[in-house]
């Protein structure tokens, strides 16, 4: 039979499936990238933070044409009650100069740019093509189909880098259905804001950018956040929580997004500003435990489709362009072989164990089962350190003696035993 396979074909054109474009077509490989979008990143809703080390270790040079928005020079953890907001802060003015350490992106512009790396390199690129199912020979997975006539398009080795809740993950029967524990909604905003309004109003020095990542009322106690990041005309603005509670508590995040936008000390950040793009996605959040199989044979899943995110550090895009990477490194290799059955595949879990990918998914696999088992976190925690902290700057004729004794009741009245489970359990799982 004359071979009309591709080597690859890429189901999904973010970061992940890109970068495998990228990399196979670079090393000579037939490559197509089948895309639902109208284009690469007209689907995606990513808060858009892009980190510049492994952006720049997949596309040397990246920083000279890419659209990017600005440098982050400031970080901000946040704890938001009904009427109050503390934390801290982190600016670096090291973080202000080159090399920087991340930039803000709207996904939507970043994503098309690099899709058109992924062509220069040689792959094929092909929007508007939704895959809804795989095709099989000989039980291996030998293709895909868009469900129309003429929409059928084998390959060596598929590629599943169709991001969060893989539907054909589970087709390829990599993985059982996902489940709510497992992935956080998220409502996102663009607002725009002329780039001076957003230098005033956030502190920053012309052209530089912040990020705040904020708990507690923003996500109605709930596990999750809301963040704010500023690019150069608009602000993107999310919340968002896990699936599960979601559902359990009956709340919606595009209310909880109102609400964080109205909150007292947000809504002055927003003020003039118009929102121009409304959206909402899931993101995976079941971390180490719950990914799925990662390879199978004739297919590899990449990126958010296989669950490689992470919550804690903000970490999505990245880790995504990391599996592409490694996912193209082993499909190399074993075409290379003529092989590509599931053995000579699981390469790509090889070298993903070896990274930093799964080596930080691993150490923070408790993380959330740990937070999520304690919701007085994100409700108790942040009212009472709130309350702590309005006794000790009030000024109102009470002696700071007396203010001491009544912020020491505050914390003497959560049982001794909570606080030093929940101390010794948040260290046990962040390290
Ligand atoms: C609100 C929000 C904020 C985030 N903020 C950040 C952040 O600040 N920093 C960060 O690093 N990460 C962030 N993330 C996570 C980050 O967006 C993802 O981890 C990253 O985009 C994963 O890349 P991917 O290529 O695996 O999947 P995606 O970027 O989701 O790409 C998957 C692509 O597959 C396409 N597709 C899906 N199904 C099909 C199909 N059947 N046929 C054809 N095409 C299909 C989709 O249209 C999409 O273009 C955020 C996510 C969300 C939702």
């Amino acid at each position: 039979m004359a071979d009309d396979r591709f080597d690859s074909i890429i189901v999904g054109a973010g970061p992940a499936g890109i970068t495998a474009a990228k990399d196979l077509a670079a090393a000579g490989l037939s490559v197509v990238v089948l895309e639902r979008g109208q284009y690469p990143g007209a689907k995606n809703v990513s808060g858009g933070i892009l980190y510049r080390q492994p952006t720049e270790l997949m596309s040397p040079g990246f920083e000279e044409d890419a659209p990017l928005e600005r440098p982050i020079i400031e970080q901000r953890y946040l704890m938001l009650t009904e009427d109050a907001m503390l934390g801290g802060l982190f600016r670096s003015m090291a973080f202000a100069n080159p090399p920087y350490n991340a930039y803000s992106v709207l996904r939507a512009e970043f994503d098309r740019w690099f899709a058109s790396k992924a062509e220069e390199a040689g792959a094929e690129v092909y929007p508007e093509f939704t895959v809804t199912d795989l095709l099989w020979e000989d039980g291996r997975v030998a293709g895909v189909t868009t469900g129309e006539k003429d929409g059928e398009l084998r390959a060596h080795v598929v590629v599943l880098a169709d991001g969060a809740n893989s539907l054909l993950a589970q087709r390829a029967g990599l993985h059982r259905e996902w489940n709510p524990i497992d992935q956080a909604l998220v409502a996102k905003e663009l607002i725009s804001l002329p780039a001076e309004k957003i230098e005033d109003r956030f502190a920053l020095p012309a052209g530089m950018g912040a990020a705040y990542e904020i708990f507690g009322e923003s996500t109605s106690g709930m596990l999750g956040y809301g963040f704010i990041y500023t690019n150069k005309a608009s602000i993107s603005i999310g919340t968002g929580a896990l699936l599960h509670d979601l559902i359990d508590s009956g709340r919606n995040v595009n209310d909880m997004l109102d609400r964080f936008k109205k909150h007292p000390a947000i809504a002055p950040l927003l003020q003039g500003g118009e929102t121009v793009e409304y959206s909402a996605h899931l993101i995976p959040e079941g971390g180490f435990k719950r990914m799925p199989q990662l390879f199978g044979d004739g297919v590899v899943v990449v990126g958010d489709a296989a669950g490689l995110v992470n919550p804690v550090n903000r970490e999505g895009a990245n880790l995504a362009m990391l599996s592409g990477n490694f996912a193209a490194q082993a499909i190399i290799e074993a075409r290379a072989r003529g092989d590509v059955s599931a053995a000579s595949l699981s390469r790509y879990r090889e070298l993903l164990d070896e990274s930093i990918v799964l080596k930080d998914l691993y150490k923070i696999r408790n993380t959330t089962d740990f937070a999520h088992a304690r919701p007085h976190l994100f409700n108790d925690y942040p009212k009472m350190m709130a309350n702590a902290a309005g006794e000790y700057l009030k000024v109102d004729g009470v002696s700071k003696k007396e203010k001491q004794q009544k912020i020491i009741s505050m914390f003497k009245s959560v049982p001794k035993k909570q606080l030093l489970n929940d101390a010794w359990g948040a260290f046990r799982s962040l390290t």
